[in-house]
């Protein structure tokens, strides 16, 4: 999935990955060192000191996600290993996810094409990976539109395809997922996809996109079948 890199490109890799996490993490830092001088600076009220404070808590967490995503990345190791019977999942995800697409005018269904089935791996880390590439389905269709899960059998394989009608990318966008702070958005962290394609991986399952300007993309992420029923 993955493209391998080796000598000189590896290192200007290195470099550049380096460089956007400092500027990532910078940022929330940045601000959040502005707030503390505001607060020892100016004697102020103590409603804008309540609110200065909540905006620096707000920054200092959004650094820590950032560095929390990153690790997955760069240290990836599953917290637990277990079975997870994936319709029940899924019903479970694609509900937490509905109320989200009712705020983007987003509908969200679910087919389950098969009867109970279970993979093995690490349950907390499979939601992040299915959540991070809903929300990005969602958040692909600013016009609204449906967004639709399927889980079926594929062979000895389990099929989890997510497709949404949102703007689609090129064959080059497709190519840059996962790469780390990789984003087209103003609020965007660049993280999600490589968050997800990194648990996917250590759940020893694929991803395979299909997408088309305009139309649309699916998601299709392969997991073996540990056992059935
Ligand atoms: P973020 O969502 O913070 O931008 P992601 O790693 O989740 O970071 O996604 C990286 C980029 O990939 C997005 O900014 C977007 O341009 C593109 N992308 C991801 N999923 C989709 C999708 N379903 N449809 C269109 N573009 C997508
Ligand atoms: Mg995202």
């Amino acid at each position: 999935m993955r493209e391998r890199i080796f000598g000189y490109e590896k290192l200007s890799f290195a470099r550049e990955l380096a460089a956007a996490f400092a500027h990532e993490i910078r940022n929330p830092l940045t601000v959040a060192k502005g707030f503390v001088q505001l607060l020892r600076e100016t004697p102020i009220h103590e409603e804008k000191q309540n609110a200065y404070l909540s905006l620096i808590e707000e920054d200092l967490a959004h650094a820590e996600q950032i560095i929390n995503d990153y690790l997955v990345y760069a240290r990836p190791e599953l917290a637990s290993v277990e079975e997870i019977e994936v319709t029940a999942e899924l019903r479970h995800v694609s509900d937490l996810m509905y109320s989200y697409g009712v705020g983007h005018g987003v509908n969200v269904t679910v087919f389950l094409h098969c009867q109970e089935t279970y993979i093995i791996g690490d349950r907390g880390k499979l939601y992040q990976a299915l959540i991070n590439i809903m929300k990005n389905g969602i958040e692909a269709m600013s016009e609204g539109g449906t967004l639709t899960v399927r889980l079926s059998r594929l062979n000895k394989q389990l099929a989890i395809a997510i497709q949404d009608q949102g703007v689609g990318m090129t064959d080059e966008e497709v190519k840059r997922l996962g790469i780390p702070f990789y984003s087209n958005k103003a609020n965007g962290t660049g993280l999600g996809m490589m968050v997800s394609y990194s648990i996917i991986e250590m759940m020893k399952g694929q991803v395979h996109v299909m997408s088309e300007k305009g139309v649309g993309t699916v998601f299709t992420i392969l997991f073996p079948i540990a056992r059935e029923g």
